[in-house]
């Protein structure tokens, strides 16, 4: 779950990561409540999950209300990269003397969490990744370990960031790590983090995605939910409670278990096809379940043909093939699908589906069989 850079503000205001004072609105009148609460000068920023809203515009610094009510007014409503922007963060303005970028990620080849430390920061980190590589200081931390005061020091000092910076560097980033470790996020990012004429260090951006499986541990993470920005089949496959990731192709994939989905994927890919999406039904296949990921499927336009492929295990073949028959009952389905059911009881499963077979409803023996008859039917 992406947050807006206020929403990741207050997660990083709760681990004691200094922000300046402000508000989200989208209210005009609002925004210069909030700016005479924070003191001028403040800036207005567009709260839209994109980078670089500077650039194009969308922050602004203001003097007096007037100028909050110009801007605020101005970015309301913007578009931003095909965002468009419905929030504004109106904060205190800070005094910037130096730019820095920090951040925590999960590097998943080395096991590892990922902290990279620059003191090139505001812009971009994969242009400094570029342009100069040598800029970004890297560590690696084993999750048992942590990251302990002297650690985030040394990385301080590598990074070569400003001496005065050093003490609240070392503050903010083990803060940091907290973050991004006790709260379940992705990622955890300020860019820029600052260091003001004064010699303090804040926070002037945030970028956070916080892990949604981890909601059960952290109720509160539901409220993020909502303002997802979501791919329209996903959030229709979201509230009928299906793991479904949308791609760019056109043959529709329903597998049970996330291992074989990713697997049928993969095999559409290998028989030259191009799959419209990844959905894992779970362990049950029974005729709602199913009934559900077909309107799902079949509700993007972008699908020609449909890929079923079960392993029966503990749901047994006859309950998957009455599934489909049931959902094919409730739905219209435009397109042709392929079925390959394969496991416990799959011989009866399939004389059940066998008086139903025609063009639009298709078997086949095996996965790469399946696979090649969508594919097929795809191109046509
Ligand atoms: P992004 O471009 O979308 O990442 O938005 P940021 O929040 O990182 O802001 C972009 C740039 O705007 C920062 O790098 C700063 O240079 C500038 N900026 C943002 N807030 C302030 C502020 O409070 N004071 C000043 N002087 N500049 C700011
Ligand atoms: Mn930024």
């Amino acid at each position: 779950m992406d947050l807006y850079e206020y929403q990741g503000k207050q997660f990083f205001a709760q681990y004691g990561i200094p922000v300046s004072a402000g508000g989200a609105t989208a209210d005009v009148d609002e925004a210069v409540t909030i700016a005479e609460k924070a003191g001028y000068p403040v800036v207005v920023k567009a709260q839209v999950q994109v980078g670089g809203r500077g650039k194009a515009g969308g922050i602004k610094l203001a003097e007096n209300a007037d100028e909050v009510r110009l801007h605020a007014g101005n970015i309301l409503g913007m578009d931003i990269k095909g965002h468009r922007v419905d929030i504004i963060w109106v904060e205190h303005a800070s005094d910037i003397a130096e730019e820095y970028y920090a951040s925590f990620t999960l590097d998943r080849s080395a096991k590892k969490h990922l902290g990279m430390l620059s003191a090139q920061g505001g812009v971009e980190i994969e242009t400094v990744a570029e342009t100069d590589p040598d800029a970004i200081a890297k560590i690696w931390i084993d999750p048992v370990d942590g990251l302990d005061e002297a650690t985030a020091r040394a990385w301080v000092k590598a990074a070569n960031l400003n001496p005065a910076a050093e003490d609240g560097a070392v503050d903010i980033l083990t803060k940091l790590y907290t973050a991004y470790t006790e709260g379940d996020a992705d990622l955890a990012e300020i860019n820029p983090l600052i260091l003001t004429p004064d010699g303090r260090v804040h926070a002037l951006d945030a970028k956070v995605t916080l892990d949604g499986n981890s909601v059960f541990r952290h109720p509160e993470y539901e409220q993020y939910e909502a303002s997802q920005v979501r791919d329209e089949r996903e959030t229709a496959a979201h509230e009928k409670g299906l793991q479904y990731v949308g791609l760019e192709g056109s043959v529709g994939v329903i597998a049970n278990g996330a291992g074989l989905a990713m697997s049928t994927v993969d095999v559409v890919n290998q028989v030259g096809g191009k799959p419209a999406n990844f959905l894992d039904i779970g362990g049950g296949a029974n005729a709602a379940v199913m009934a559900g990921a077909l309107e799902v499927i079949n509700n993007d336009p972008a699908v020609r043909s449909i890929f079923i492929n079960i392993f029966g295990g503990i749901t047994r073949g006859e309950e998957v093939a009455n599934g489909i028959l049931g959902a094919l009952e409730r739905v219209t389905i435009d397109s042709p699908i392929v079925i390959r059911l394969d496991g416990t009881n799959a011989d009866e499963g399939r004389a059940i589906l066998k008086p139903h077979l025609s063009d639009k409803l298709q078997m086949a023996p095996t996965m790469l069989e399946a696979a090649r008859v969508a594919v097929e039917l795809a191109k046509r």
